[in-house]
């Protein structure tokens, strides 16, 4: 049943999406102007109407599912290709519809092509690859290529805020699915990330006893003094080499400068390449011994997002993409990075994903924010190619 990844058959999907650039880069160009930063609901349901209305073009079956959620808006579900098999398990295509950027940037920033790269808010993170999922489903029907697996497409609407209410729902799908496919950003040069650090975050909080700064100090506890000890020796934990990092980020506290501080308090955010760490971490931080006795600790928080770890499954699914990619003509690298998407909670629940496929670029983000045309092509004609034989 699987389709033979020949010559012919990336040839076939290359010229597709050259013939389609016109119509995607207008779909593109919708979908960036409709700005959905996380949260604004009217935003996030305009932006989801539009790729629902995408789906219900798309000639095949598809199964259309929205999530809603009172504060984030509504998550969009899509299954197609699950004729006769609806027991199957998919592969399953993760993305968001929500952005970091406030409205107004599109009208700051507008949409602009320029030296092969085209900007806007959002594009590279991840609207165009939003776009590029549909057509890709929209290349298989139209081709006749049947793709080996079902195929479910996951767009939550709360990503770049942590997930609190999508998450739930990547679990499911990824428990259920054969192999999960992320469309987030690439790394630089269009690369394809293995692996993605976990993250933590934590508070900690001194209680110490105020005291007159010149009259008589020695009554007083620093808690300003506690935590900027606390600090230092939270960043001797950062270990480069088993990709750790410790970073205190936020510190406040103390009221006026003649006054020995009564209360101080830190954020820390900390990230891992293994759970191994993570767990070790946690430890070490809810138990945080106080440097002066007469001040007390209080820590609140715990681990965010699990690590994707570069597994050997994982490998094994890079090293096919790579073959992939090279029947379409470019070589797929492949990088480790800090930053956690919805991938690393499906890997938590032992699904194998592949991160950062989306169109090479930049700026994710940040005011440059671009994707590179030339990329768009083969970047469609390839994700379809992982669909047919995965
Ligand atoms: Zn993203």
């Amino acid at each position: 049943m699987t389709v033979e990844w020949d010559r012919s058959v990336a040839a076939a999907l290359h010229e597709y999406f050259v013939k389609r650039e016109g119509e995607l880069l207008s779909f593109m160009r919708a979908l960036v102007e409709v700005e959905s930063p996380s949260g604004d609901l009217e935003g996030n349901s305009a932006v989801v109407s539009l790729l629902a209305g995408a789906a219900r073009q798309i000639d095949l079956e598809t199964e259309i599912t929205f999530e809603s959620n009172p504060d984030y808006g509504t998550h969009l579900l899509i299954r197609a290709f699950g004729k006769g098999r609806t027991d199957a398990p998919a592969t399953l295509i993760l993305g968001h519809t929500d952005t970091v950027h406030p409205r107004g940037s599109t009208t700051e920033r507008p949409w602009r092509e320029e030296d092969g790269r085209i900007y806007a808010p959002g594009i590279f993170d991840m609207k165009a690859n939003c776009a590029l999922a549909f057509e890709s489903l929209r290349a298989c029907a139209t081709l006749k290529l049947q793709p080996a697996h079902p195929v479910v497409i996951l767009l939550t609407c709360d990503e770049e805020v942590g997930s609190q209410s999508g998450r739930a729902l990547v679990e499911a799908e990824a428990r259920r699915a054969s192999r999960v496919l992320v469309f987030e950003p690439s790394a630089p040069g269009g690369s394809a990330k293995t692996a993605r650090k976990g993250t933590s975050t934590y508070k900690v909080r001194a209680e110490g006893r105020a005291a007159h700064a010149g009259l008589d100090p020695e009554k007083g506890a620093s808690a300003v003094l506690e935590i900027a000890r606390q600090i230092e020796r939270l960043h001797t934990f950062n270990d480069a080499a088993r990709g750790v990092t410790v970073n205190a980020g936020v510190v406040s506290g103390g009221t006026r400068s003649n006054v020995v501080a009564a209360e101080a308090q830190t954020e820390i955010d900390v990230r891992f390449s293994a759970m191994a760490d993570a767990l070790r971490m946690e430890e070490t931080i809810l138990n945080l011994r106080p440097f002066d006795e007469r001040v007390r600790l209080s820590v609140e928080g715990g681990i965010n997002r699990p690590p994707l770890e570069r597994s050997e499954a994982v490998v094994a699914l890079y090293e096919h993409a790579r073959r992939i990619a090279s029947g379409v003509g470019f070589e797929l690298g492949e990088a480790s990075v800090g930053g956690a998407s919805d991938g690393n909670f499906a890997a938590a629940v032992g699904a194998t994903v592949l991160d950062g496929l989306g169109i090479a670029g930049d700026g994710a983000h940040a005011a440059h924010e671009h994707i590179i045309k030339s990329d768009i092509a083969r970047r469609g004609a390839f994700l379809s190619g992982l669909l047919i034989t995965l």
